[in-house]
């Protein structure tokens, strides 16, 4: 066996955790900024329950509410700006990936005055800023991962910063904020969780003591997954949501990403296709590229207690629902793009481009 585990988030998970916790924030600094998007925070209750935990401990704080979804690097220089003006020394951020990962990108410019091409490739020497994350999407895991994914003109992609120093210091997750998400977010960052959880476990770099987080993730969305086919997310529903979507976390933390994600990047930066929703798409046929190889992919359909690909096809296409169509040219532009994406060599087998473009003329085919 031969393994790295790292996992510096304190975190804490259930109903009201915000407001038992509201000491943690006594440790963090003496004035926060506050990063979330334009509405959702309001609606959950979850900036509420933040800025009276900040009151409680005495804290001041400034509110940053104009988070994009897929936020561009500019989007997160108005952050650390506004985190620099009001003089933050540390940030909070509350939301689905979007707000979290701007929070963690904008804490190091906030330390540091560096180019764009600086922060991807990590050319900064000052500590960023202490982060604190309250996932209100179950999808992303954002809260316990070392990375901030931000849309980069100048690629025309989606690019990460991964860095250790990016992991959040505490995460606070509560159920509750979920239950406001449309089906629509709930089904799209649903299935985010399971691509998390399904490449982490085939990736080269998955090990033995993180293959089981991946496959308690896997269970609990196999469970979880059907009810949303039909039937609005119940409580219980929410909290396994959310947990499967911390342990998918976990899992990428330690083993990235793999071709799934290279191949969504494009779909979501060119055609606006959501993030989970877009490496949905595309994660049966790549399991089918890849099964005649790695027998890991009938653990994954076993946790799930389906018996086939096309079964979790079938339920991944009633989730879904109507698919976007893609043009030739498109799919020759994604399948240059996806093909330089890092975590393509985190594939096995490693796809060539003939195997992506297959991947993706597969994933759209209709009927
Ligand atoms: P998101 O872009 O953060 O949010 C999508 C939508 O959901 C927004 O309109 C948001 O509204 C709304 N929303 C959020 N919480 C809500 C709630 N509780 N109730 C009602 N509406 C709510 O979506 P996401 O899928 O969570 O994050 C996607 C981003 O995360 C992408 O940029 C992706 O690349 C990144 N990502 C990061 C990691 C990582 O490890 N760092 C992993 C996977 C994906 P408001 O704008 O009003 O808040
Ligand atoms: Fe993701």
């Amino acid at each position: 066996m031969d393994f790295r585990y790292y996992m510096p988030v304190k975190t804490f998970f259930g109903r009201d955790c915000v407001k038992k916790n509201s000491a943690e924030f006594k440790n963090f600094g003496s004035r926060a900024l506050i990063v979330t998007g334009k509405h959702s925070a309001e609606k959950n209750g979850s900036l509420a329950d933040v800025a009276s935990a900040l009151n409680t401990a005495g804290i001041p704080f400034t509110h940053f509410n104009r988070i994009e979804p897929n936020p561009t690097v500019e989007n997160v220089r108005e952050v650390s700006e506004a985190a620099r003006g009001c003089g933050a020394d540390f940030i909070i951020g509350i939301g689905g990936g979007s707000p979290l990962d701007a929070a963690k990108a904008a804490a190091i410019l906030a330390a540091n005055d560096i180019t764009d091409d600086d922060l991807f490739n990590l050319n900064f020497k000052n500590m960023p800023l202490k982060i604190a994350a309250i996932p209100t999407t179950a999808g992303t895991g954002s809260e316990v991962t070392p990375y901030s994914i931000l849309s980069y003109k100048k690629i025309s992609n989606k690019r990460s910063v991964a860095s250790d120093t990016l992991f959040p210091a505490v995460a606070l997750l509560d159920p509750h904020y979920t239950v406001t998400l449309s089906r629509e977010v709930t089904i799209n960052t649903a299935v985010d969780a399971l691509s998390h959880a399904v490449e982490g476990y085939l990736a080269a770099r998955a090990t033995d003591v993180i293959k089981p987080f991946a496959i308690e993730s896997i269970t609990l969305l196999g469970e979880a997954l059907p009810v949303l086919v039909n039937a609005e997310a119940d409580y219980e529903t929410r909290e396994k949501l959310l947990y499967a979507s911390m342990l998918a976390g976990i899992v990428i933390a330690h083993t990235g990403t793999t071709a799934v994600h290279a191949m969504g990047y494009p779909l979501t930066y060119h055609k606006n296709i959501d993030h989970g929703r877009a490496n949905a798409l595309v994660m049966c046929s790549y399991l089918k590229f890849i099964a005649p190889s790695q027998k890991r992919v009938s653990h994954i359909l076993a946790a799930m207690k389906l018996d086939s690909i096309d079964k979790l096809g079938a339920l991944i296409d009633a989730l879904l629902g109507e698919k976007e169509t893609i043009s030739d040219d498109e799919i020759e532009l994604f399948t240059e793009t996806a093909i330089q994406g890092k975590n393509i060599a985190n594939t096995i087998p490693q796809p060539d481009r003939a195997a992506l473009k297959n991947i993706f003329i597969d994933s759209f085919r209709r009927g």
